[in-house]
């Protein structure tokens, strides 16, 4: 059994890991942290997915113990704007559409298209979204029974894989402060933490790191080594020569300029949902928390420059960002070919990143650690476990790809040559074949990638039917159906969107809310 884990890096990726670790197996495991004092995090990774609550769960930390602390909001939605034209929004909630007589309310909505939006006619959150609302009332009370019984006290501890009913909403929250909590988090519970630089890693014959040497700190030795030191791959690319596999062939977007914008939402209100607007060659993130709005420009840089990028980024924010430093990222688009190479596991950036469209980094560092506990080595079949965990890993990573390359294809924005190229650029294994699929049936659990990435045929739905350039047709069959419960249904949601909106504080009211009676 591996006793002691190295981490080297001080990022969301490094101190989710090693929190985790001892959640898991406390004082059994000894865990060290390296990070640089010079080499900054990436600074951004702000929007999360609604499994994060396991993470938190995990933990043992409930939201008042660390959504004031991190300035953390409720996420309900991605919004998107204008990817479809000009002016156009909607969003992909996290809500499952519910079926009536055996048939998906979504497949019920193609047929009888009441309006424009799917989102609006089919989901409560949308409605809870243009009306800017918390899920929860002033009394901690939560949405309401159509969204099940989540939230009857504190959760028991367990991973994405049991989440099999919809949960709702996820958070917004700074990176930089979450990496605070976490650090103080893993050191009271032994981690022992090193702020220094990796200045190299020994390796022995047989490929196993031995240890890695520090400037001041001298050598540090375990027996499993995580690499979490972003984008750079320092241990399992660089030393051990693990190839990359990129993406960049099917999703071209490979860089992104940040700002930090100081908001004071309290006059203007605050959206539960991180925004995605359709710009020239790529898109802007909108994500906000208590006090600044987290925004960045995703693009790629065969359509676009950096100056230009931050222009963009600037006009869309006006003087609001007037002498805010802009932070230009380079993005490395894909996977490593394992993750998981002898005694070196990489997580977050260093084992892959998919542009940050649906906010998958913290879900895949999230799926690693959880996957690394299931797998933890130390026993005679360390080889079998090392393949599981790369087979898992890798196809989480590679679903999402999917899903993405699906964004661009379907979006009906065809404006210029991005948006153009978009649409007959290659294309994953597969996709194509899925995509002739679903114009005919919307997708369903046997017809989107099958293995595990986190995603639902909900979500591939709610984005097919708010995008609007795949040309579906409805299920014939459903016209010779009677369509009477199909209607009341509608109506109910209608109604149920109503009394939520009513009843409900808004966002911003909520939190502040929350904070001041901390
Ligand atoms: P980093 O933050 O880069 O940390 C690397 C660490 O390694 C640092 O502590 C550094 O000091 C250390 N290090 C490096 N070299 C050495 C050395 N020689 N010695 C010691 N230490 C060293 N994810 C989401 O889930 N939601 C989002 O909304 C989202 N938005 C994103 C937007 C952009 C533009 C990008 C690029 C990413 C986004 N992500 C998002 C992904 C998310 O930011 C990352 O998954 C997350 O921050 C984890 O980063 P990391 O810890 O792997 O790497």
């Amino acid at each position: 059994m591996a006793k002691s884990v190295v981490i080297v890096g001080g990022g969301t990726a490094g101190w989710m890991t090693a929190s985790y670790l001892k959640a898991s197996f406390g004082d059994r495991l000894a865990v060290t942290l390296v990070e640089s004092k010079n080499v900054p995090t990436i600074g951004v990774g702000e929007a999360s997915f609604s499994t994060i609550r396991h993470f938190f769960a995990y933990l043992g930390l409930e939201e008042r113990d660390w959504m004031p602390e991190c300035h953390a909001t409720y996420k309900l939605a991605i919004r998107y704007d204008d990817w479809r034209a000009e002016g156009h929004h909607f969003y992909h909630p996290f809500e499952r559409p519910r079926v009536v007589e055996g048939v998906s309310l979504a497949d019920w909505w193609l047929h009888k298209k009441p309006s424009a939006d799917y989102d609006r006619d089919c989901t409560v959150i949308a409605a809870l979204c243009d009306a800017k609302r918390s899920p929860r009332g002033l009394d901690g009370r939560w949405l309401g029974p159509e969204f099940g019984e989540h939230d009857s006290g504190p959760m028991t501890r367990s991973t994405m894989a049991e989440q099999t009913t919809q949960f709702p909403y996820a958070y917004q929250f700074d990176a930089t402060l979450l990496a605070k909590l976490l650090t103080r988090y893993g050191t009271d519970r032994g981690v022992r933490h090193v702020l220094d630089d990796v200045v190299a890693t020994e390796v022995d014959e047989s490929g196993s790191i031995t240890h890695v040497r520090t400037k001041e700190s001298g050598d540090l030795e375990g027996d499993l080594f995580i690499d979490c030191t972003g984008f750079r791959g320092m241990l399992l690319n660089k030393k051990l020569g693990v190839p990359f596999v990129s993406y960049q062939d099917t999703l071209p977007n490979d860089s992104a300029v940040a700002l930090r914008v100081p908001m004071e939402m309290a006059d203007q209100g605050m959206g539960p949902y991180t925004r995605s607007t359709a710009k020239e060659a790529g898109w802007i993130w909108t994500i906000p928390l208590i006090g600044r709005i987290g925004t960045g420009y995703v693009y790629a840089s065969d359509y676009c420059t950096p100056d230009e990028a931050e222009r963009t980024l600037r006009e869309f924010w006006g003087p609001a960002a007037d002498d805010l430093e802009a932070n230009h990222i380079r993005m490395r688009i894909g996977r490593s070919e394992n993750s998981w190479v002898n005694n070196c596991v990489a997580i977050g950036l260093s084992s892959g990143f998919v542009e940050p469209l649906e906010s998958t980094g913290i879900f895949f560092i999230q799926n690693g650690i959880e996957q690394l506990v299931k797998h933890f080595p130390g026993g005679r079949d360390d080889d079998q476990l090392r393949k599981s965990y790369n087979r898992q890993v890798a196809h989480v990573m590679d679903g999402v790809r999917e899903f993405l390359v699906l964004h661009y294809v379907a979006a009906k924005r065809n404006d210029n040559d991005y948006w153009r190229d978009a649409k007959t650029r290659a294309k994953p294994d597969g996709l194509a074949g899925r995509l002739e699929q679903w114009k005919a049936k919307l997708p369903d659990e046997n017809t989107v990638y099958p293995y595990y990435h986190g995603f639902e045929p909900y979500s591939y739905t709610a984005m097919i039917l708010g995008l609007g350039g795949l040309d579906v047709q409805s299920l014939p069959g459903l016209a010779m159906m009677d369509d009477v419960a199909a209607t009341k249904e509608l109506r109910l949601i209608r109604d149920q969107a109503k009394t939520q909106v009513e009843q409900l504080p808004s966002h911003w009211d909520y939190l502040e809310h929350v904070l001041n009676s901390k």
